[in-house]
C-alpha cells in the first residue's frame, strides 16, 4: 500500500547502524507520526534555480523555455533583428541556450540531460555560422544576465 502524505515533512531518522524508522511531521499541527522502515529514497531539488535570470522566458515554475516552446509573444523585439525562431535548445534571448532539468519539458534524467548537451551543440554551430552577430556590448542582455549571475554571490 502506498500513503502519499502531503504538507509532511521527513524531521528524523532513527537506527543504530542501520535506518530503522523515520520521523513524519505534519506541518500545520506539528503533530510527528513514527513510520518503521528500513529504506528511504530522498527525492528533493526538482524546483529551478532561474529566478536570478529575470531576462529569459520560463514557464509559470521557473523552466526555461527553448526551442518551439517559445511562443510569438515569448520573442519580443530583439528577435526582429535575428529574423529567425528559436532554434532547438536556445532560450527566448538569441545565441543562449539550456539543456537539461532546467529547461521545460526535460527528462529529468542523467543520459537526457547529458543528450540535450550534446544535442544543443548543433544549434550552437548553426548561431556561430550565421550572418547576425549578437555583440557583448554595454548593457546587452549578457551584460544583465552577467551582473544577476554577480548579484548572487
Ligand atoms: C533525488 C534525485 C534522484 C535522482 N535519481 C535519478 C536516477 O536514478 N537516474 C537518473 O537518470 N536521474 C536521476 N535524477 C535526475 C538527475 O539527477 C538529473 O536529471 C540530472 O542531474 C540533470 O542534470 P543537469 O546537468 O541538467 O542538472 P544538475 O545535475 O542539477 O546540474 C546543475 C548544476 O548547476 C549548478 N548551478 C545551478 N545554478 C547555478 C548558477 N547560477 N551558477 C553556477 N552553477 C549553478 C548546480 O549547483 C548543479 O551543480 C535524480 C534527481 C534527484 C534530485
Amino acid at each position: 500500500m502506498i500513503t502519499i502524505a502531503t504538507q509532511a515533512e521527513v524531521t528524523a531518522l532513527h537506527g543504530a547502524g542501520w535506518l530503522e524508522s523515520i520521523a513524519v511531521t505534519e506541518r500545520s499541527s506539528g503533530t510527528a507520526t513514527t513510520i518503521d522502515c528500513r529504506a528511504l529514497f530522498c527525492f528533493i531539488g526538482a524546483l529551478p534555480d532561474t529566478k536570478w535570470l529575470p531576462q529569459v522566458g520560463t514557464d509559470e515554475y521557473g523552466f526555461i523555455c527553448t526551442g518551439s516552446e517559445i511562443d510569438d509573444d515569448g520573442l519580443g523585439t530583439r528577435w526582429k533583428s535575428a529574423s529567425r525562431r528559436p532554434l532547438p535548445f536556445e532560450t527566448s534571448i538569441p545565441a543562449v541556450f539550456a539543456v537539461g532539468d532546467v529547461r521545460k519539458g526535460s527528462m529529468k534524467r542523467v543520459a537526457a540531460a547529458i543528450g540535450e548537451g550534446a544535442s544543443a551543440v548543433a544549434s550552437a554551430h548553426t548561431v556561430v555560422n550565421l550572418p547576425t552577430r549578437y555583440p557583448l556590448t554595454s548593457g546587452s542582455h549578457f551584460d544583465r544576465m552577467m551582473s544577476s549571475a554577480q548579484s548572487r554571490t
